[in-house]
């Protein structure tokens, strides 16, 4: 059996087909997906898009004692937001999910959306993680551009929050960014959730964003402050990043 761990970024999805097409008359196929609260809700619009257009159905997998799936509830249980050893919501929404459903699936394989730029991550991923994962991008050499175009290629709209200028589907307002730019992208286009994450984050005492080597409160950063471009972003809240953190 193949699990393919989809975060309904254009890389899993394109990932998600080029398995099937493999493998798909010789392998139990599942498509698998961590919902989380915070992410754009065309996310899941865009799962069902895949999950049609690959004639497969997306299976959830859930923390129960998160049933709100809430990376906001997370926060608050936990009373931090992110840390040295990573970001609590990774480890209790995505990983102890993620943990569960193996136990209860026990998956032969591993599908990522390591794309062929990734190869590095992917190795180091394959010799400290799981040795058990098909490289379907790199094997295929598909770039994350390649991915997108194959996306778009297929009719299928990309999920709305990339046409926001936002470099990856994680959730909006992400508490492992901590670039200014990001911030200030989400303060431009999601003031609601900028609000709300800082008024969190300070009421936890997180100084989630970083300007020129300090870590301050999201309610003492300028608009004009600035980090790296969005698009040289790196920080992906994959499905099995905090797996070294257990
Ligand atoms: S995308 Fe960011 S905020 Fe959402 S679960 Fe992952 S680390 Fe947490």
């Amino acid at each position: 059996m193949i699990a393919i761990w989809f975060s309904c970024g254009a890389a899993s999805a394109w990932a998600a087909k080029l398995t099937i097409e493999r493998y798909g008359y010789t392998h139990d196929i599942r498509l698998i997906n961590n919902p989380v609260a915070e992410e754009d809700p065309d996310n899941q619009r865009f799962a069902r898009d895949v999950g049609d257009w690959l004639g497969v159905k997306v299976e959830q997998a859930t923390n129960p004692k998160y049933p709100d799936n809430s990376a906001v509830s997370v926060w608050d249980h936990e009373k931090y937001m992110s840390g040295v050893a990573g970001a609590p919501c990774t480890k209790l929404l995505k990983k102890h999910a993620r943990q569960a459903w193996e136990l209860e699936h026990k998956p032969d394989f591993h599908v990522l959306g390591f794309t062929a730029e990734e190869k590095d991550r992917h190795d180091r991923f394959v010799l400290t993680e799981r040795p058990n994962v098909i490289p379907a991008l790199i094997d295929a050499r598909a770039s994350k551009a390649d991915c997108f175009a194959e996306i778009r290629k297929a009719g299928i709209e990309l999920p709305a929050i990339y046409k926001r200028g936002y470099p990856n589907a994680n959730c909006i307002g992400c508490s492992k960014a901590t670039s200014p730019t990001y911030w200030n992208h989400v303060r431009e286009k999601d003031p609601e959730v900028f609000v709300d994450r800082a008024e969190q984050s300070r009421r936890l005492g997180c100084r989630l964003v970083r300007v020129r080597g300090e870590r301050k409160f999201l309610d003492e950063l300028k608009t004009t402050d600035q980090g790296l471009p969005l698009k040289n972003m790196d920080f992906e809240c994959g499905i099995f990043c905090e797996e070294r953190a257990a």
